[in-house]
């Protein structure tokens, strides 16, 4: 007889037994040094190293919390923080602590799916400002792809299933592997078939790559043919320059890239209005409409192409010994050697005799209706521009700085340019950062 001197109050007592032919819980009676131990209730749940049991094992205590947990924490992220910095809070913090319930409660999947992922998804659209219409699975692709590297929670419930099950397995004790190999049924087959927590937001967000190219192919947007041909090393610097924004800049490039925009093409898809068309010519005012397709905007489009030539130009100026040729007011004209017929953006005349011609264009956005060569020599052309930085000296940070910048000119204008949409322009300054 073992005596315990356990104060009574810490302990509670649970009790299943075998009625007729099945089981049911009941309410066992236990003393302890004269003391009646606490009953669980029928139907309710006790709490053993975190895990809550019940006599259906149903988690619900778990999903519960769950549910609290996460909407508490995003209302705490919902304070001033900007956008990029709630995301990181998010991705860091938040998910991090989901992990302990979604590892030692058994729930299914598409339960994690449409009660968990619901909630956050809430939050991250109020925090980017995207509409309900506008996918947010653009947003969870990789930094490389346009998005903002993040994802949902039941990404990190699979990670967590994918580790516990694989601890079950190579467990030095082999009554755990035996645990593994019993419970090796249809649910757990998905995160045994994971050889590294890695592979499962790679696999989630391929899901969604294809997803989106097909659906947002069919709207126009810049996502689907930028990231057929965009280059590695642009993408990087396009990232960079995006968290840099301000919120409201910050939130458009995210809607510009889903295309969820309140353009009056997709204002009429929402049912918000009955105009579809452009205020000055009267075609449909699609976004690729507003940045970069109507007659009537052609002076802010050069506008933002100036903004532009006119940053390359200031940070070309400083090439010791040579002499710069610029297309904008307050340099010497490139038409002075070329004439007017042809005459280019930029030329950068060199102390070693070398020229450079510099043939400058705006956004990815132009060359969307054209054909896929056109937009391959337009990449090609990008890299020679690089080239030409490199071989008049700048080192590779210089390089990507300008890069960098000449990005988020293009960004800020296009921003400014969408902001006018419909309304008669001003003829501001050139931009300059
Ligand atoms: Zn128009």
């Amino acid at each position: 007889m073992v005596r315990y001197d356990y104060p009574s109050d810490k302990c509670s007592i649970f009790g299943i037994k075998k009625a007729i032919t099945k089981s049911v819980q009941y309410l066992p009676k236990l003393l302890i040094s004269n003391q009646l131990i606490p009953k669980i209730t029928i139907g309710e749940s006790f709490q053993y190293l975190g895990r809550y049991f019940d006599f259906h094992m149903s988690n619900d205590n778990h999903k519960t919390e769950l549910t609290t947990l996460l909407n508490e924490l995003m209302i705490l992220t919902q304070s001033h923080y900007t956008p990029k910095n709630k995301l990181l809070l998010y991705s860091r913090y938040v998910l991090s602590k989901l992990a302990w319930h979604f590892t030692v409660a058994t729930l299914p999947k598409t339960w994690v799916t449409e009660n968990i992922d619901s909630i956050a998804n809430k939050y991250i659209r109020r925090w980017l400002e995207v509409p309900i219409s506008g996918t947010l699975g653009t947003v969870f692709l990789t930094n490389n792809k346009f998005g903002l590297s993040i994802y949902p929670p039941s990404v990190k419930f699979i990670q967590c299933q994918t580790i516990l099950r694989k601890a079950l397995k190579s467990s030095p004790n082999e009554s755990t592997n035996d645990l593994w190999k019993a419970t090796s049924n249809h649910t757990n087959i998905q995160y045994d078939a994971y050889n590294s927590t890695t592979e499962v937001p790679k696999d989630f967000r391929s899901g969604h790559e294809n997803k989106l190219l097909n659906q947002l192919t069919s709207q126009g947007s810049f996502f689907s043919s930028v990231t057929k041909f965009a280059l590695p090393q642009f993408n990087k610097v396009w990232s960079i320059a995006q968290s840099k924004l301000p919120k409201n800049i910050y939130n458009f490039t995210i809607r510009y890239i889903n295309n969820s925009l309140p353009t009056r093409k997709n204002l009429n898809r929402w049912a918000i209005s009955s105009n579809t068309d452009c205020s000055f010519c009267l075609s449909p005012e699609t976004l690729l409409h507003i940045v970069a397709g109507c007659q009537f905007y052609l002076d802010r489009f050069t506008w933002r192409h100036n903004s532009v030539l006119n940053f390359l130009a200031h940070q070309l100026q400083t090439v010791d010994g040579s002499t710069l040729y610029a297309d904008l007011n307050g340099f010497k004209s490139p038409s002075i050697l070329t004439g007017d017929t042809y005459r280019p953006d930029l030329l950068l005349s060199c102390s070693n005799g070398s020229l450079y011609v510099v043939e400058l264009t705006t956004g990815y956005e132009t060359n969307l209706k054209n054909n896929v060569k056109r937009k391959k020599d337009k990449y090609r052309e990008l890299l020679r521009q690089l080239d030409m930085l490199e071989s008049i000296g700048f080192d590779k940070n210089h390089q990507m700085y300008c890069v960098g910048k000449m990005m988020t000119i293009a960004i800020r204008t296009t921003y400014y340019i969408f902001c006018c949409r419909n309304k008669e322009w001003e003829n501001p300054d050139l931009l300059t950062i």
